[in-house]
């Protein structure tokens, strides 16, 4: 049985203020029913996860360089990352892709360099509209989760997120159908690479989530969970996403 697991990109929003709404979020959640993973900025990890509430809630971040350290002034490394209290980190993540121009080959790098510092990988994949419009998505969908995962990668250590690129931030989402059937080929996907333990690896789906459209995305077979954008940045909205869950 994969754990749910509700997941939130504050991208590159968020000042110390901000920490207010993640305190709330945990005193809205002491025990969640599901996994309840922040990525804020990287300045603000290490002051969430001296919160009381990162007892109950995983902090990650949202990118990380693929080695351990070294002259590469403005990166962060996954070491650090997990030196600062994180647990996860989101890598691959189509903005990412678009303003840093990171391919399969890099994603793949920054993967194995996670999993090295004992970081859960929430790895991105999603096609554009243009993507779709051509009816290509499931080959640039295939092409994307095939270039980013290293072999070594299990159910325990990575999570996949289907965020089609043309739902982020715009109100916009995919029909039920069309999630079904990425998150239905991804996880066949998923089983004919890495057999039964390709079945173990949790499916967020992410674009456009919100409150009022969270139950009816969940119930959709093989979505685990949602990666979330601007929902998650107040508490009481990712608060009624995690309880969607
Ligand atoms: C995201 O950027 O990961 C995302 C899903 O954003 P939003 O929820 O705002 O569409």
């Amino acid at each position: 049985m994969r754990r749910k697991l509700a997941a939130g990109n504050w991208k590159m929003n968020g000042m110390a203020a901000s920490l207010a709404e993640f305190d709330a979020l945990a005193a809205a959640f002491p025990a969640p029913a599901c996994d309840v993973l922040i990525c804020p900025p990287a300045t603000l990890i290490a002051r969430m996860a001296a919160r009381p509430g990162a007892a109950a809630i995983a902090i990650g971040g949202q990118d990380c360089h693929a080695i351990a350290s070294g002259a590469h002034t403005g990166d962060i490394s996954a070491a650090m990352l997990a030196d600062a209290g994180a647990s996860h980190v989101i890598l691959g993540h189509s903005e990412r892709r678009a303003d840093h121009a990171e391919t399969d080959a890099m994603v793949r790098a920054k993967t194995e360099a996670a999993h090295a510092a004992g970081l859960v990988a929430v790895v991105c994949v999603g096609e554009t509209e243009a993507e779709r419009d051509a009816g290509s998505t499931l080959a640039v969908i295939g092409g994307q989760l095939a270039g980013s995962l290293p072999d070594a990668a299990t159910g325990a250590t990575t999570v996949i997120a289907y965020e089609p690129v043309w739902a982020i931030g715009t109100g916009r989402t995919p029909t039920n159908d069309q999630i079904a059937e990425v998150h239905g080929f991804l996880r066949a996907e998923l089983v004919a690479r890495f057999g039964d333990e390709g079945d173990m690896f949790r499916l967020l789906y992410g674009g456009s989530v919100k409150p009022s459209n969270a139950a009816e995305i969940f119930a959709i077979p093989d979505v685990d969970g949602a990666l979330v954008g601007g929902a998650s940045l107040k508490a009481v909205d990712f608060g009624g996403i995690v309880t969607a869950l």
